[in-house]
């Protein structure tokens, strides 16, 4: 009997029909001879509203309780779950993160995933039931409870299917897998037939919300094949597995698998630093210690002695790090920091871009036909991505769609 891990995210759960038809496909899974594990995240938008209303008691809430708050929305899930499958006379058991058995560090809020003790759910499933299981939350070495991260359902299927020795991994979405840009963007976008873990990457990374970063990563280390399909269809998805399958499978290899975009950046610019040593240093470890990460980032060439740097953050980092800038900026006697929030990041990915050269100006060139101007640039083995106007993000990655050869065949 093959072991399979299904699981379904906020948007596939959204009300309780959508938890009926959720529940149905649970069934007809385990009626053609399966053990099944269901991974479920909290309905709809529930997780931001929760966010939404810590906000509203303080701006600093306390990191453990936070999580606490946050378990709840898969929570509501599990028992509703349950109770749709109950009235369709099949057994089934929700459990927490912590019942199980998924344990994790002591990070709250971005807690690791460190062990999966399978022994409950195997108890379970081997006395015929649906094991449910709640997405994105874990036990952590203090008796807590923790989360793993916005999109941390993906990886709470991910690390099951590795600790229970799944035969299958399916993440169902409300597309049908994964397609060569956002298809809510570019209409034409293409369903993907497999994608290599790398590119998956790199996508996540960058901007596509389909699946978690971290959880592919995670696929990946654990050779864990994800197929992500829909949850309102019964098609094939995508497959996500490692290079080398896909070359034995003989997939034709794209030259650019995909374009992604990201409004969730914001760009600072210090203006006026001395260019001396030291002065990089400082602003990135200072950024780093308050636990900002930074992606791009550019230097201008000096002159008189002086210089700008640029780098771009998180949104939901700005007031952290333009507190941190200003006290950089005082203290080096920089003349002005500047925060421009309306930029948008676009990103080129494919794996074909190892042997060929030629991709980044291809890019430049389609950018620049438009007149899209670029601010920052930043390239990878199979990855360049450009900071550009907020205003030309559709475009841009319309045009390059287009320009890649990625648009469906009419
Ligand atoms: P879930 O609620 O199931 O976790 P998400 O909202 O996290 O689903 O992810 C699915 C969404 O990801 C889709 O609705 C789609 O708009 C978006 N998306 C962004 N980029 C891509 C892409 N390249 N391929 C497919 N979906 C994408
Ligand atoms: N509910 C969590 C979130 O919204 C986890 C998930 O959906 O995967 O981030
Ligand atoms: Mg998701």
């Amino acid at each position: 009997m093959a072991l399979v891990v299904m699981k379904f995210g906020g948007s596939s759960l959204a009300d309780a029909d959508k938890m009926k038809l959720v529940a149905s496909r649970i069934i007809a899974k385990k009626n053609a001879g399966n053990k099944v594990v269901a991974v479920v995240s909290a309905p709809g938008d529930t997780t931001d509203e929760l966010l939404e209303m810590a906000d509203k008691i303080t701006s600093n809430p306390p990191a453990r309780e936070m999580d606490v708050l946050l378990a709840t929305g898969e929570m509501i899930s599990i028992s509703l779950l349950a109770m749709a499958i109950d009235t369709m006379d099949e057994k089934s058991v929700s459990l927490t993160g912590p019942q199980a058995g998924i344990l994790a560090d002591i990070n709250y809020t971005r807690a690791r995933v460190k062990k999966v003790n399978p022994k409950k759910i195997n108890s379970l499933l081997s006395k015929n039931n649906i094991v449910i299981v709640a997405g994105f939350q874990a036990l952590n070495p203090k008796g807590d409870v923790t989360t793993l991260g916005r999109g941390g359902s993906d990886l709470t299927a991910v690390v099951l299917a590795a600790g229970l020795e799944a035969d299958s991994c399916e993440i169902y979405s409300d597309v049908e897998g994964v397609y060569t840009t956002d298809p809510r963007l570019v209409k034409d976008a293409k369903k993907l037939e497999y994608i290599s873990y790398d590119e998956m990457l790199e996508m996540a990374g960058s901007g596509a919300q389909i699946l978690q970063s971290r959880s592919v990563e995670v696929a990946k280390k654990f050779g864990v094949e994800i197929h992500a399909r829909s949850t309102f269809s019964e098609n094939q998805g995508t497959i996500i597995t490692s290079e080398e399958k896909i070359r034995r499978r003989k997939m034709e290899e794209l030259f650019v698998s995909g374009i992604t975009f990201d409004k969730n950046q914001v760009k600072f610019t210090i203006i006026d630093l001395p260019d001396i040593p030291g002065v990089a240093a400082k602003i990135f470890s200072s950024l780093a210690k308050i636990g900002i990460n930074v992606d791009m980032i550019i230097q201008s060439a000096a002159v008189n002695k002086k210089n700008d740097i640029s780098f771009t953050v998180s949104r939901k980092e700005t007031k952290k790090t333009q507190i941190e800038l200003d006290k950089i900026a005082s203290e080096f006697k920089a003349s002005q920091v500047v925060c421009d929030e309306h930029v948008a990041k676009i990103s080129v990915v494919g794996i074909g871009m190892k042997s060929n050269a030629g991709v980044a100006g291809k890019m430049f060139e389609i950018l620049h036909k438009k007149g899209i101007n670029i601010e920052m640039i930043s390239t990878s083995e199979i990855k360049i991505s450009c900071i550009v106007d907020e205003m030309d993000m559709a475009k841009a990655v319309e045009e390059l769609h287009k320009g890649f050869g990625l648009s469906k065949k009419k």
